[in-house]
């Protein structure tokens, strides 16, 4: 038995994106207490950074202690009670496992299933809010990372609100390296994850609630049915007004790591690092051109920083992947589900948006297919 040393990767697949040393040196500092007054401070400075990322006001926003799918659980589990209905829109894994789990919660889910690869149809959306009595809320996935499809959450949130419905808007994908504003937009339960855009370790789901989707909760007529993920009880120790009680032990240096990651996001600017997203996604489009490889996703609704391209026919799936990764180094993500051996999913987030990870991967590629 000996210590773990990980190999030197390049992570260009859809999540973890690489981790700066800057980041690391702060996960690397000295464990404290997570109810040490100094730790509540950092946290509430933590909670200030994530509102700056999230563009909100909100003051339920907080980082949750659970990665990204936690977070939709939670978003769930909270915003509804058995037999609520709900408009899941689904055009990917993570659209269908919002469904998974409201169904498993007795809600009354109204799946809206768009093509795998194409973006969110807000007309459908409107005709079935127009057909449709009671609905509580309308969930989507506004970077659906298992395609590399942009929906229009702006757009599909106002037709939620306009129809008296909360939204759940998943930002797994999008925050920090894509345009996004909660408050502007008027999203209600947005959560995010920390090994994507903000390139920090994975295991933390940051996490904002509107005033509206509150009172909403506030009003539920049962308890929330997890105890993990109840908002209530969460808030004796996140919620900042004065002292914190405890609610389970916080996964303190983590914290760090996510709030030294939005310190150097904000470093660099919110919206220079949505400009340096896009930049990259346009480097890599010529690239991809001049070695004949295609994107799977229309142009317009293409996330800039998950990339779905097409694999060749003539190059073997699993052995290219493996080559990539065991002769140079460099990951990428291979399809999900229905897409699983026809697209390759390569990620430039956050720390590994750079031209010379681009440059890297055509290097690779010319080397393995040639
Ligand atoms: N939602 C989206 C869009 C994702 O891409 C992911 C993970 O890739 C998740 C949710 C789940 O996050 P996690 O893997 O951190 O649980």
């Amino acid at each position: 038995m000996a210590s773990f040393y990980p190999k030197k990767r390049i992570l260009l697949g859809p999540g973890p994106s690489d981790v700066s040393q800057r980041v690391l040196d702060a996960l690397a500092r000295d464990t404290i207490g997570h109810l040490d007054p100094c730790f509540v401070e950092f946290m509430e400075d933590t909670k200030d950074l994530l509102r700056k990322t999230f563009l909100t006001k909100n003051k339920m926003t907080f980082p949750l202690s659970a990665p990204g799918s936690a977070a939709m659980e939670m978003a769930l589990v909270n915003l509804l009670e058995e037999n609520d209905k709900i408009v899941i829109c689904i055009n990917g894994v993570f659209g269908k496992r919002m469904l998974d789990i409201a169904n498993r919660i007795k809600a009354k889910p109204i799946a809206l299933d768009f093509e795998w690869g194409k973006e969110i149809d807000p007309n459908v959306l409107r005709e079935t809010l127009k057909k449709e009595k009671d609905v509580k809320a309308v969930a989507l996935v506004h970077a659906e990372t298992s395609t590399g499809v942009l929906s229009d959450a702006k757009n599909l949130a106002q037709i939620a609100k306009e129809f008296g419905c909360l939204s759940i808007v998943d930002t797994v994908t999008s925050l920090g390296g894509i345009e996004l504003k909660v408050d502007e937009w008027e999203l209600d339960v947005v959560y995010s994850g920390t090994q994507k855009c903000l390139s920090a370790p994975p295991g933390l789901a940051p996490i904002t609630f509107s005033d509206n989707a509150i009172e909403s909760i506030q009003k539920r007529k049962s308890p929330c049915p997890s105890w993990f993920l109840d908002l209530n009880l969460l808030l004796t120790y996140w919620n900042g007004d004065g002292g914190r009680s405890y609610h389970h032990t916080a996964p303190i240096n983590n914290l760090y790591g996510l709030h030294e990651s939005l310190l150097q996001l904000h470093d660099e600017g919110l919206e220079n690092s949505w400009i340096k997203h896009t930049k990259i996604h346009n480097y890599f489009k010529n690239e991809m051109a001049k070695i004949g490889l295609e994107f799977f996703v229309r142009d317009g609704v293409r996330l800039p920083n998950l990339n779905a391209i097409r694999r060749p026919e003539k190059i073997d799936d699993a052995k290219f992947r493996s080559s990539l990764l065991n002769q140079h180094n460099i990951e990428i993500g291979a399809g999900l589900g229905p897409m699983a051996g026809k697209i390759w999913r390569i990620g430039l987030m956050g720390t590994s948006a750079t031209k010379t990870n681009v440059d890297e991967f055509v290097k690779a590629f010319k080397i393995i297919t040639e």
